[in-house]
């Protein structure tokens, strides 16, 4: 295997590892995503130490996503030893900011996806049954600025914008946005104006988080706020941000889990898919119309929390599945 190091000025190098399949074979090839990085401090292993009790592996980024890896490793290797060999180019790409964002990442990602016939996302399985992550919300963060007119509350309210009504106001149009389309949420999550009691606040600021299955919806969510004007006469709105990261619509994956659950029932397991609210490098792929599946890492409980842990007896059947999927997509 071809073993490389890409790296980076300003976050943690990636690695790219290619299996290449023997020279009759035909073209393509098969990406596998897996992140290094975690959420937690330097340090944090000090706290929480790497242990095994009671067929927990317990630790900082065990399930998200350090199990994914381990089990790719497994599969690998399950893959050299059996006689069935690959059809397809692998390209293993482990990214180091999955937890902040993906900004450094994100050119590598979307250029191998575009080489790429299906893609596998190594993110935590989801609930104690380990479902796949068949569709996932597009995620996005929209921030407005109610600019008014400061003046004496008292003396002169006349002669004031006042910016914390206008955005009051705002917030209030906004909220009936929410139901409009079905899986989408605005949710206001930070709101802040005004400086004294006794003045007419000359600025507020509210900043939303902004979910969608459909990237229909997200584009139409977008268009609305762009499309805001001032409620009361003489404020001025900015408007900043939208979605930053398409959902993983379910047609995206409809096909590879159909593929997944049929591998998994001849090894004798039964598969479950469900959708969820947060977001993954498989959405950036997926949004380019790359056929992906996600969850396909860990079984376990806790990311990005102190009792993070996976369930080291399902690491076994996850690794094969793997393996199964490499070998006969
Ligand atoms: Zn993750």
């Amino acid at each position: 295997m071809r073993v490389e190091r890409l790296a980076h000025r300003h976050r943690g190098d990636l690695l790219r590892i290619t299996m290449s399949p023997g020279k009759s074979r035909g073209a393509g090839q098969l990406l596998v995503l897996g992140h290094y990085d975690t959420v937690y401090a330097s340090g944090a292993l000090k706290k929480m130490p790497f242990r095994v009790t009671s067929g927990k592996a317990y630790g900082p980024g065990t399930f998200d996503m350090k199990a994914g890896i381990v089990q790719a490793l497994f599969a690998v290797e399950a893959l050299q030893r059996s006689a069935r060999s690959l059809r397809k180019r692998v390209v293993f790409l482990w990214t180091s900011d999955e937890e902040i964002g993906s900004d450094a990442a994100r050119k590598t990602i979307e250029a191998e996806a575009r080489r790429s016939d299906a893609v596998f996302v190594l993110e935590p399985s989801f609930g104690p049954r380990g479902f796949l992550k068949t569709a996932r919300k597009g995620v996005g963060e929209v921030e407005i600025i109610a600019h008014g007119r400061a003046s004496h509350a008292g003396l002169a309210p006349h002669e004031g914008i006042n910016a914390v009504s206008e955005l009051v106001q705002q917030l209030a149009r906004i909220s009936k946005w929410n139901g409009l389309n079905a899986g989408a949420t605005i949710a206001p999550c930070i709101m802040e104006g005004g400086t004294r009691s006794n003045v007419i606040p000359e600025r507020a600021r509210a900043v939303f988080d902004l979910r969608a299955l459909r990237s229909t919806d997200m584009r139409q969510i977008d268009r609305r706020f762009q499309s805001l004007r001032p409620i009361l006469r003489g404020a001025r709105l900015e408007v900043r941000g939208g979605f930053n990261r398409s959902p993983l619509e379910r047609k995206n994956s409809a096909a590879l889990f159909a593929k997944a659950k049929s591998l998994a029932s001849q090894m004798g397991f039964a598969l479950g898919e469900c959708t969820v609210g947060g977001g993954s490098d498989g959405n950036l792929t997926a949004a380019l119309g790359i056929p992906t599946l996600d969850g396909m890492g860990a079984v376990g409980d806790g990311a990005h929390s102190t009792h993070e842990h996976v369930l080291v007896r399902k690491m076994p059947e996850r690794a094969a599945l793997l393996a199964a999927l490499l070998a006969s997509c």
